[in-house]
């Protein structure tokens, strides 16, 4: 029923921030390397994300806004091998259920671009020709007009400016481990944040934090080719002043990514912590974190990623040996030798 519906679309798109999210990684997905996303009134109003990717086929967009359309997965099998962020297909889905959606895209070979509108349900209501040299522009207008509570809820007092605050830091989280690609982020026409392509996350970095924190960390990357595990990491450089690298409370200080995801899993971030813990002593102030960043790319069938939608657990098989490799790594970077 549209009621089932309505509730299950409100528990996968949440919030402002959600929308954006879901949009960036279907961009991420489409292969762009330049994305804008334009907020009008806290994203209320309107959210628009554009990129260069690859576009949408004209034979999908009838089914892409549909219950568990996606085209990243074609069975069951693929999960294992998966390497996008998505595979639900339920983001466009439910955005569609409490917003407006209109959708323009052009493929390589397309003579025109289209704008599709969809309705509640997914369906494409309108089409017309439009001006979009490449790749996907999706439109979210009047979020949550049909959840009035939710509306007001978000709206009310300094939640709107603390919204704002976790679309900015989900910006830029994702941007930070897509260095490659150029990204600026509008509110009401003023550009609020903006980042070049660079070709390291060290360089991207310095884009999201401070630049007086970025110099004093130093990047190593491993591989292990038997496993085919692989990590970037940025940590505080041997010789560097912890005190004004630290960044807030311990429990923040740590990005930490596996396969691009920006997740949260206690003892991988420990396997990093420990050895700069050790390694500084009694230099890092209590409660405090120096900033950190691990980037772990894993073969697709050491993850389960399926756990629910919104969430930032992952499940690692054989997590003993990765955090294993990341502390032997630290070791020699700090010691110069494992231990
Ligand atoms: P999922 O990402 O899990 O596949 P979504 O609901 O987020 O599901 O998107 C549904 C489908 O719409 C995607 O599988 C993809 O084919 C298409 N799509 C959505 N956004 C874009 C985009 N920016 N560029 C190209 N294709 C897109
Ligand atoms: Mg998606």
């Amino acid at each position: 029923s549209s009621t089932v519906k309505l509730i299950s679309s409100a528990q996968v798109i949440t919030s402002v921030s959600s929308v954006v999210k879901e949009l960036m990684e279907n961009s991420f997905d489409a292969g762009a390397s330049s994305l804008e996303i334009h907020l009008d009134g806290h994203g209320l109003d309107r959210i628009e994300v554009r990129d260069n990717g690859r576009g949408i086929p004209a034979r999908q967009v009838q089914f892409m806004c549909q219950r568990s359309y996606t085209s990243k997965i074609s069975d069951f099998s693929d999960l294992e091998k998966l390497s996008s962020y998505g595979f639900r297909g339920e983001a466009l889905f439910s955005i569609c259920a409490v917003a407006d959606v209109s959708v323009s895209t052009i493929c390589n070979g397309d003579p025109f671009a289209k704008t599709y509108k969809m309705n509640h349900n997914g369906e494409v209501i309108e089409t017309k020709p439009t001006n979009l040299d490449r790749g996907t522009s999706i439109l979210v207008t009047n979020l949550f007009k049909n959840l009035p509570v939710r509306k007001q809820f978000i709206t009310s007092g300094k939640r709107k400016a603390d919204e704002m605050k976790k679309v900015e830091n989900v910006v830029k989280t994702l941007a930070l481990i897509n260095c490659e690609a150029q990204i600026r982020l509008t509110h009401n026409k003023f550009t609020i944040w903006q980042k070049a392509s660079v070709c390291s996350i060290l360089r991207s970095f310095i884009q999201v934090l401070p630049p007086s924190i970025v110099k004093q960390l130093e990047e190593i990357s491993y591989r292990d080719e038997l496993s085919n595990v692989g990590f970037t990491l940025l940590i505080p450089k041997q010789d560097c002043n912890i005190v004004t690298t630290c960044l807030g409370h311990s429990s923040e200080a740590v990005y930490l990514f596996v396969n691009r995801r920006p997740v949260r899993e206690k003892e991988l971030e420990k396997a990093v912590q420990d050895k700069v813990f050790e390694y500084f002593g009694s230099t890092i102030p209590s409660k405090k974190c120096p900033a950190m960043l691990a980037s772990i790319i894993l073969p697709p069938d050491m993850v389960d990623i399926n756990l629910e939608p919104n969430k930032t657990k992952v499940m690692v098989k054989d997590i003993e040996k990765i955090t294993k490799l990341l502390s032997d790594q630290l070791s020699i970077y700090y010691y110069g030798k494992d231990d």
